[in-house]
């Protein structure tokens, strides 16, 4: 049973999280695109390891889905609920590794690739094109992410224009 609401958090955390916060931050908002995808700095300093109060707040906004389903299993294993928690924080630090060079063994891509999760190589995919590789877990959340961002594509906020340029 533990096993199950771990997968539980994961599996809806990460629902929550692309369809309602990641998806409507690359739409309307600006705070994920400012702390997450600022392609002028690491994104292992600036998206993960920062304590900059607005990073925080991305981080801490995206979490919120993955709590709520933890506070929802709970009842059904609270040590489950705990488990699914730290996977996902686990997981969090290790998308991120691709900057650091990481390369996923061709033993963990073959055991993990079917399963749809989301390997560092994936996630550097979506921090090189933010149009791309949506997911925090797992990739079968992509291709619906995709197919809302392009028919929500038409109220998307106007990007400000960059100095000196009129908008
Ligand atoms: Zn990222
Ligand atoms: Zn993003």
């Amino acid at each position: 049973m533990a096993f199950l609401a771990a997968l539980a958090v994961l599996v809806a955390g990460d629902f929550g999280s692309t369809f309602f916060y990641h998806v409507p931050q690359h739409l309307w908002f600006q705070l994920h695109l400012r702390t997450h995808h600022d392609r002028r700095r690491s994104y292992l300093d600036h998206a993960v390891l920062s304590t900059d109060p607005a990073v925080l707040i991305d981080g801490f906004l995206g979490a919120l889905p993955y709590l709520a389903a933890a506070a929802l299993l709970w009842r059904v294993s609270w040590m489950g609920a705990l488990a699914g928690l730290a996977l996902g924080q686990l997981h969090v630090w290790w998308r991120h590794t691709g900057e650091l060079g990481w390369r996923t063994p061709s033993l963990v891509r073959a055991a993990l690739g079917p399963l749809g999760i989301v390997l560092p190589e994936d996630h550097d995919g979506h921090h090189r094109n933010p149009a791309t590789e949506f997911g925090d877990i797992f990739r079968f959340y992509d291709a619906p992410a995709r197919a809302l961002l392009a028919a929500l594509a038409p109220t998307r906020r106007r990007r400000a224009a960059p100095p000196g340029v009129k908008a």
